[in-house]
């Protein structure tokens, strides 16, 4: 019989990982073929390593028979990132999961890629330690993943993303060479430093086996003010006036009146009843006590002489429960349309008003429900753009519209989830000819063949 590559990769594969690691039945490819974008990619195998060595194997396989590798985390990515667009094999890490080293004296933690961050977080915890990075997929998304999209979260404004903690990667290149990048060192100037190139690299340079990241001491009390507003885009205003008085929030989280809405008609916001109200902000301070205690004051004083109404919660229970309603925003959204393009545009700071207002009137040229919440600190909105399916054209025009304006206020398509395969298309209006001439040769030092994540960040 004659065997076609893929299927000779799949047998020998197979022989060596055994089927439980092994797996080529449609029911199980199954739960590989999405994310929590819209698509659906159905895998031609996927392999679930529980060694560096197996991943090495199944790399020096892949560049023999020419198949693609797809890395997989969680599957949380919002953008087609970790789905085969061209078949071929999926590795998830669900089975490398180990917390391999904690130094607390070099303030280091050694990690495979699939361990979780929320996990992550809470072995760090029972020693007083603390890992900021916080997408809001913290309890079900693995580090590798949130290294390959250069996750960040609420913490971004204060502690910064996932990039300000990565110190060094061993990653498994295609034909099963092993590239260490970077020492531990807090410091290192030995040129070039190969480990910001993988961070956000989406899957397309490397695969990792292991991450060293830099973990910082736990703060010792926080205390988070949840505050309405009757002028929608007040909580911008005040963010700003807050960084002016040299206050940096550990967070601050804007949720405009679409979002709102949703939140309301999903029975979510009971706090705040019989008040009228266009906005919320989240604001969270944290740090040691005596200057905690100084800059709540003055929060505290600010918001009075303002006259806007808020809540204050320094119990983490009450803390927690609170944060649960900015968590609830994602799946809330349902409610006002089936479907949805997600985008994580970014503005400099002082554009975040323009942008608001002018998404607004996209919304009402447009008529369908845009939602605008987030990381308001940073500049980093997420436009949720929300719509039936009879509607889907409409909705992409309104996303290019919104994309479009991003880029006229200075800004970027994408602040933390990446390109993945939705927005490869826009990066062409973002970067010039020689930006992408150039990434795509890097890519092929890395991945001669295009195996890695094809279809994926960079534009055809
Ligand atoms: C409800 C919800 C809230 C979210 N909130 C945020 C947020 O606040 N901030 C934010 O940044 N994102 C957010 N996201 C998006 C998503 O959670 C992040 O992008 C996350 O980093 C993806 O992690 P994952 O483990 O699910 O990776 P996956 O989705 O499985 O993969 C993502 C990318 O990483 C690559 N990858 C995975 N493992 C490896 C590896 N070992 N080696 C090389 N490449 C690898 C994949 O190929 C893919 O390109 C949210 C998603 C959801 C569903």
């Amino acid at each position: 019989m004659n065997q076609t590559p893929l299927s000779k990769f799949k047998r020998t594969l197979e022989n060596l990982l055994g089927k439980d690691k092994f797996l080529t039945k449609e029911e199980d490819l199954l739960s590989y073929s999405y994310d929590s974008s819209y698509l659906i990619r159905l895998p031609s195998c996927v392999a679930l390593p529980e060694k560096k060595e197996e991943v090495v194997e199944i790399l020096r396989l892949a560049q023999k028979y020419k198949v693609p590798v797809i890395s997989r985390g969680a599957g949380t990515a919002t953008t087609g990132s970790p789905l085969p667009h061209k078949g071929g094999v999926v590795i998830c890490f669900s089975k490398m999961n180990r917390i391999l080293e904690f130094n607390e004296e070099e303030r280091i933690v050694r990690v495979e890629p699939g361990v979780l961050n929320g996990e992550l977080k809470n072995f760090l915890k029972k020693y007083g330690f603390f890992y900021p990075p916080d997408p809001a997929s913290y309890a079900f998304s693995t580090i590798g993943g949130n290294v390959a999209t250069g996750a960040g979260g609420p913490k971004g404004l204060k502690y910064g993303t996932t990039k300000d903690y990565v110190l060094a990667l061993e990653v498994v290149l295609p034909g099963g060479k092993v590239l260490k990048t970077g020492p531990s060192t807090l410091k290192c100037a030995v040129p070039y430093n190969l480990t910001p190139l993988f961070i956000g690299s989406e899957g397309t340079l490397g695969v990792f086996t292991e991450i060293v990241l830099k973990v910082i001491p736990l703060p010792s009390k926080r205390v988070l003010f949840v505050s309405i507003h009757e002028r929608e885009e007040e909580p911008l205003d005040i963010i700003s006036e807050l960084l002016k008085k040299r206050i940096t929030p550990a967070c601050a989280e804007f949720v405009d009146k679409t979002t709102l809405l949703a939140l309301i008609k999903g029975n979510i916001l009971n706090l705040f009843q019989n008040k009228n109200f266009s906005s919320l902000l989240f604001l969270e301070l944290d740090g040691e006590k005596e200057t905690l205690n100084k800059e709540m004051i003055l929060v505290e004083n600010f918001y009075k002489e303002l006259k806007i109404f808020f809540e204050k919660a320094e119990d983490e229970k009450i803390i927690e429960n609170l944060w649960e309603i900015r968590r609830s925003i994602s799946p809330s959204l349902k409610i006002l349309g089936k479907k949805r393009f997600a985008e994580d545009v970014v503005v400099p700071r002082r554009f975040m008003k323009e942008l608001l207002f002018r998404i607004r009137n996209i919304e009402k040229e447009e008529g369908l429900y845009i939602s605008c919440f987030g990381h308001a600190g940073d500049g980093n909105f997420h436009v949720n753009i929300l719509f039936d399916p009879e509607n889907e054209k409409k909705a992409l025009k309104t996303r290019e519209k919104i994309l479009k304006e991003v880029l006229k206020l200075s800004g970027t398509i994408s602040g933390e989830h990446g390109v993945g395969y939705i927005k490869r298309d826009f990066v062409n209006l973002e970067l010039s000819p020689l930006q992408i001439e150039i990434m795509k040769k890097l890519k092929k030092v890395f991945d001669p063949d295009g195996i890695l994540n094809p279809q994926v960040k960079i534009p055809d």
